[in-house]
């Protein structure tokens, strides 16, 4: 029987033992704060950010949010940014990516204050997860880390393919792989849009996470008996339902799940933890910039 990896569960299971941490803070007289920054009119990112305010009210995280046009230029955001880095009230900032095309985005992530980075896109921090110190792991991998940790999917030893190699996702996944550290210790292989064999290379993986951004991309003809397959990917295709479309992964579940041992839904499987993997950080930027030690998940 092949395992369905439920990141509701595993989430939840965080996000619970996430609220003795604020209580340590709120006895310190300190109630985390997480900034929002929207600039976009694409629905996909409005639903993201209220979804993460919603976390965030959830767990007595303070929420502040900036909206902005999506004209507006460089400029504009990056002056937000300098109040929210003011701002003592907020420890963590989070700029709903992409943004629209003619704003500089390594600009825009180079401008968060590292401590209040909660993403971990500031070259910094992702220069302190390259060396294996990391201070805010990026959430997507972070949370995947936690998944396949939770699915007592021990990744030292095994071969890992992420298949994807985009700076929020597939690049930090394999840094966390490789580490000399729990969750890690894989040997890994990134693929990309210009390997030359996709299947042979996620046939022989142990592991395969598959955060390409293509619908239904990897099917079980492409995954060896017994693997572990972690799908990151959301797409919207269209479809025959009220919205007009549904979500589906980067993974052909089904035929993927015959040849699997574990396997992630989509959705319920990586989205979750994600959001979960940001009250987290933002939990540890407010223990940071506090000083007040908690002890985090
Ligand atoms: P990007 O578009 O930034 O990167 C996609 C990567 O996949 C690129 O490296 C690209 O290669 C590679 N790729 C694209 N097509 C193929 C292919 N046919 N074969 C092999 N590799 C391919 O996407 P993101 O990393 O931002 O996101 C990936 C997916 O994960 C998306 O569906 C996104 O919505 C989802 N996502 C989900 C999250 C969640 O919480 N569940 C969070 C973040 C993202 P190249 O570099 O050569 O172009």
């Amino acid at each position: 029987m092949t395992r369905i990896i439920d990141g509701n569960e595993v989430a939840d299971g965080i996000r619970s033992e996430l609220e003795s941490c604020v209580e340590t803070l709120e006895s310190a007289g300190v109630t985390p704060g997480l900034a929002t920054v929207l600039m976009s009119d694409d629905g996909a990112s409005e639903t993201y950010v209220s979804m993460k305010q919603r976390a965030c009210a959830e767990l007595g995280i303070e929420s502040v949010h900036a909206e902005l046009d999506p004209t507006e230029p460089t400029d504009v955001l990056l002056e937000r940014i300098d109040d929210l880095n003011a701002d003592p009230a907020v420890h963590g900032i989070l700029v709903q990516l992409p943004l629209p095309d003619h704003i500089d985005d390594r600009a825009v992530l180079e401008r968060i204050e590292p401590t209040k980075d909660v993403d971990g896109f500031h070259p910094e921090n992702a220069g302190l997860l390259v060396a294996g110190e990391p201070r805010f792991k990026p959430c997507t991998p972070h949370g995947i880390q936690r998944l396949l940790a939770a699915a007592d999917v021990d990744t030292e030893g095994k071969d890992a393919v992420v298949v994807g190699r985009s700076n929020i996702v597939g690049k930090p996944m394999a840094n966390l792989l490789i580490q000399k550290a729990d969750g890690g210790n894989a040997t890994t292989t990134v693929c990309h849009s210009r390997t030359a064999d996709l299947g042979e290379k996620t046939r022989q993986a142990d592991v395969v996470i598959a955060a390409a951004g293509y619908p239904e991309l990897i099917d079980g003809s492409m995954i060896g008996e017994g693997a572990t397959v972690i799908d990151v990917g959301v797409n919207r295709v269209e479809a025959d339902t009220e919205k007009g479309y549904e979500l589906v992964g980067d993974v052909e579940f089904e035929s993927a799940k015959a040849k699997a041992d574990a396997i992630t839904p989509v959705p319920g499987g990586v989205g979750p933890m994600t959001i979960a993997m940001l009250l987290y950080n933002t939990v540890k930027a407010a223990s940071i910039q506090a000083d007040v030690p908690v002890s985090l998940p």
